[in-house]
């Protein structure tokens, strides 16, 4: 499928330069939505970087790390914990379109794909210049991707 495609070498351009050290990590920040958790471990396992990467679900993902002070307290907390401990090197935040926490909070419309679009670019612009700003060592390695909608018909068929 071409969006595995330009997933797996988008992951591949953005992964390779955090991990050069062997115990070097990554955390990835993904929304909950259950269409999601699945492909991204596929997408990351493929390119052999299991063992590699951390994986943070929060419902809007980007939305995630700026809803309210718990959720950034929250999304924080967890990215300071692998930064000491990791050791994580990078941070890559997945947004997805057709998102209903962007829907619920960020105000974006199923009927409006376009609009949903920049929101998520708006929001993962904002965030991700925020964390390089508080954790200055990832800077060149904080990285945000709009997933393309996926339908629950598509990931669970055998
Ligand atoms: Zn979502």
């Amino acid at each position: 499928m071409a969006a595995d495609r330009q997933l797996s070498e988008f992951l591949k351009s953005a992964v390779d330069p955090m991990l050069k050290a062997a115990d070097d990590k990554v955390l990835l920040l993904s929304c909950i939505d259950l269409r999601f958790p699945n492909r991204i471990t596929e997408a990351m396992d493929d390119l052999s970087y299991r063992g590699r990467y951390y994986h943070l679900a929060m419902a809007g993902a980007s939305h995630a790390a700026k809803h309210s002070a718990e959720w950034t307290k929250a999304f924080e907390d967890h990215l300071e914990f692998v930064l000491a401990h990791g050791p994580v090197k990078g941070l890559i935040i997945f947004d997805h379109m057709d998102c209903a926490a962007f829907h619920n909070y960020e105000g974006t419309s199923p009927g409006d794909p376009d609009g949903e679009r920049q929101k998520h670019i708006d929001v993962m612009t904002m965030v991700t210049a925020a964390v390089v700003k508080k954790y200055p060592q990832l800077a060149t390695h904080v990285f945000g991707y709009l997933l393309p909608k996926e339908l629950v018909e598509q990931i669970i068929h055998v």
